[in-house]
């Protein structure tokens, strides 16, 4: 399997070259040559794997220039029960006959990025050690990523994690998860400022090339590719739970910002997944339902990003979202080059009046919807009162959305994204209770924490990492 870039300027490449790597040389993103397509009696076989089977079966095909029992290893030692507390690694939830929740979240961290990053530790580590390299990762969060690398990099040989987070902005519950951790090669640096300020100090050290040579500066943003690539195994692990043969078909409502976690539902499908819908649900910030509803691609700035309850999703630019247009102008680079250049000058483009518009849904299943802090509120209390069961603020988006797309006949899993102990102000709100803190958890804010404060300046910044590599 070989990698080409979306805007056609990047000499073909094998997932080892692309691993390490964020952008493609020319601004665009990796993607493969072509889907790997299963046939009926691959996806038969499939039906009966364990999690770590059905994982190493699909992502062999994406990383096939990894030795097949080295993968292996890798995929054995990141699936397992001691880090995602069951066997079936991500649980169907039942609500009622045909609508389901896909448990994505019962990993160290509480959120769905661990599925993707504990393999990306293990991923690197291997690499980084065959190549006799070291990694410095740089990063920026409000929460969920930044924990996420942290505890997936954490104690392994030749990375080490420096992750900028605004000083005293995060939830107790968010920073005691990141400042706990006590391993050596973990640095958190709270940052005097906004979160917007810890992200220009990444681009600013990154645009620095003399600095980013020498210090080996990488990051492990929603654009790695390993990442939408470990995402794959859960739609089809899903698609099984809820399914009893291969000729049925399921939708998925799935919660979006950088559109990384649909795109794995996406390559699912043209891998021969059948999946009828793909639901994409948005908050507030809504670029994604604008454009799936009406064809236009319309980025936001900063200053009309709002702040919502489902943190996560606060996203005005999707980052993934070129890979699917790749794949809906017919992997025509020019026009990818032409769309975002357009994007780049007039802030959007506009699809409505091209014949692009009607394959959106037709062809590749797309549909779409938003929800507002009234309609979390109301689908956190619909499902705690009607099912007993309680829900996070992005998987209440997504319920929200999937049960207005909801087709009789179809079942629908509405993929959960976090545990709703992350996000106790809101469930405080809708239900008047806490929610349940997994075990182990409950008096993390009382842990020992270890951060260093820091100026929103990125020359102390580039101090503080040339004196700890
Ligand atoms: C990151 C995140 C999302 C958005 O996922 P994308 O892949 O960016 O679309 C949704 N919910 C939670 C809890 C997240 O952490």
């Amino acid at each position: 399997m070989k990698y080409i870039s979306t805007r056609g300027g990047m000499a073909p490449a094998t997932f080892s070259d692309i691993l390490l790597a964020g952008l493609a040389p020319d601004g665009g993103l990796a993607m493969c040559e072509s889907y790997p397509q299963l046939s009926r009696a691959e996806l038969d076989a499939m039906r009966a794997m364990s999690y770590p089977e059905l994982a190493f079966d699909l992502i062999r095909r994406f990383a096939d220039d990894i030795p097949a029992a080295d993968l292996k290893a890798i995929v054995d030692k990141t699936y397992t029960r001691a880090t995602y507390g069951t066997d079936e690694i991500t649980p169907l939830k039942r609500l009622e006959d045909g609508l389901y929740i896909q448990e994505l979240s019962n990993g160290p961290t509480l959120a769905f990025k661990d599925m993707a990053m504990q393999l990306l530790g293990n991923l690197f580590e291997y690499t980084l050690a065959k190549q006799g390299e070291t990694l410095n990762i740089l990063g920026a969060t409000s929460g969920d990523t930044g924990s996420a690398a942290e505890y997936a990099m954490r104690g392994k040989q030749g990375v080490r994690v420096f992750m900028l987070s605004p000083h005293e902005k995060m939830s107790p519950f968010q920073t005691a998860q990141m400042f706990s951790l006590q391993d050596p090669n973990i640095f958190n640096l709270a940052v005097r400022g906004v979160f917007d300020d810890c992200q220009d100090i990444v681009k600013a050290v990154s645009n620095d090339h003399a600095f980013k040579a020498k210090y080996k500066i990488g990051t492990v943003n929603s654009i790695n590719w390993a990442r939408v690539v470990a995402q794959v195994v859960y739609y089809f692990k899903g698609y099984f739970a809820a399914t009893q043969s291969n000729d049925q078909q399921v939708s998925f409502s799935v919660p979006s910002g950088n559109f990384g976690n649909v795109c794995a539902g996406h390559i699912a499908r043209m891998m021969g997944l059948p999946i009828r819908k793909l639901i994409v649900a948005t908050n507030e910030n809504d670029v994604l339902d604008e454009f799936f509803r009406t064809g236009r691609y319309k980025v936001r700035g900063s200053a009309n990003t709002w702040q919502t309850s489902s943190p996560s999703m606060d996203i005005s630019k999707a980052s993934n979202f070129e890979r699917f247009i790749f794949d809906l102008v017919g992997r025509d680079a020019e026009q990818v080059r032409a769309l975002w250049q357009a994007v780049d000058s007039t802030g959007e483009f506009d699809l409505s009046a091209s014949p692009l518009f009607a394959k959106i849904s037709a062809e590749y299943g797309f549909a779409s919807g938003k929800s507002t802090h009234a309609d979390r509120l109301a689908t956190i209390r619909h499902t705690f009162e009607q099912y007993g069961v309680i829900i996070d603020t992005h998987t209440a988006d997504g319920l929200k959305v999937g049960l207005e797309q909801r087709e009789a006949g179809v079942p629908l899993i509405c993929l959960e994204t976090a545990l709703p102990a992350k996000f106790e102000a809101t469930i405080r709100e809708a239900l008047d209770r806490d929610p349940p803190r997994p075990a182990g958890l409950e008096n993390i804010e009382a842990l020992p924490q270890r951060f260093e404060v820091m100026d929103a300046d990125a020359e102390q910044i580039k101090g503080f990492i040339a004196a700890h590599v």
